[in-house]
């Protein structure tokens, strides 16, 4: 009987363990007070962008409104799209919020909130362009924004040769300037950075539909509870919607 205890006391040790739960990571959590840390990448419109001297965009204000209710202040902290992961598993952001799309490949290295909106792939071409569709785009020159899941969708694209960015709108220039032959990237943003340049048009078709969430630590179960009450609650009396609302007009 005592023998049994101890082997199932090892299995929950072992199962603990496995889980990440064996306390080999310590988490630093804001406390009440304490800034909630937010890791993007501003130059992603309506998402995330500089205007003057502020970083705006429908992600700040989602986690400005988890972090009032969680009785924090936000900071921003702006980098490369594809440093947000690593910052967040650091510790140093506590979340990642960058229209950030939930995949399998990154479920491996961090946990993601709730889906707060669902977005789409498009392609954009100069105007005159021969391709219509996704299957033009095989052999290809398509610019995109490192790191992200369009990279990661044109990468599949047959023959194609993948042009990356640090910065979605210098993939939609090098467009412009006819470099390369078309963009693969998420929807709105790629409505901000056409009615920047000259010539370009948006492709009906939708290369793939997508969701965005926040990234917290892979581990991080206490944040992550946290900011999906939060999230939730704020998606439930509206204030979500009223944020996309806001940056978002319907066509
Ligand atoms: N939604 C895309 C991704 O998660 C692009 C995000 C971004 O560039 N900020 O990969």
């Amino acid at each position: 009987m005592k023998k049994r205890m101890v082997s199932l006391m090892l299995c929950a040790c072992v199962a603990l363990a496995a889980a990440g739960c064996g306390g080999s990571k310590n988490f630093k959590n804001p406390s009440r007070g304490e800034a909630l840390i937010m890791a993007t990448n501003a130059a992603f419109e309506p998402y995330e962008y500089h205007e003057g001297d502020e970083i705006v965009g429908i992600d700040v204000e989602i986690a400005q409104a988890i972090a009032e209710k969680l009785g924090l202040t936000l900071q921003v902290e702006d980098m490369e799209f594809d440093s947000i992961i690593a910052a967040v598993n650091s510790g140093k952001a506590h979340i990642g919020a960058a229209g950030m799309t939930v995949t399998e490949d990154r479920l491996k290295n961090v946990d993601f909130s709730d889906p707060y909106t669902t977005a789409t792939q498009v392609i954009i071409v100069q105007e005159g362009s021969d391709i219509t569709g996704a299957d033009d785009l095989a052999g290809k020159k398509i610019g995109v924004q490192l790191g992200t899941t369009g990279d990661i969708y044109a990468s599949d694209v047959e023959g194609a040769e993948v042009e990356q960015y640090n910065k979605g709108m210098d993939a939609v220039q090098a467009l412009a300037n006819g470099s390369i032959d078309a963009v693969v990237i998420d929807n709105e943003p790629a409505k901000q950075f056409v009615s920047k340049a000259e010539g370009l048009k948006i492709l009906e078709e939708e290369f793939a539909v997508e969701e965005y969430a926040i990234a917290v630590a892979k581990g991080n179960a206490e944040l992550l509870d946290d900011v999906n009450k939060a999230l939730d609650a704020i998606i439930a009396d509206g204030t979500v919607k009223g944020i996309i609302d806001k940056y978002i007009t319907a066509e």
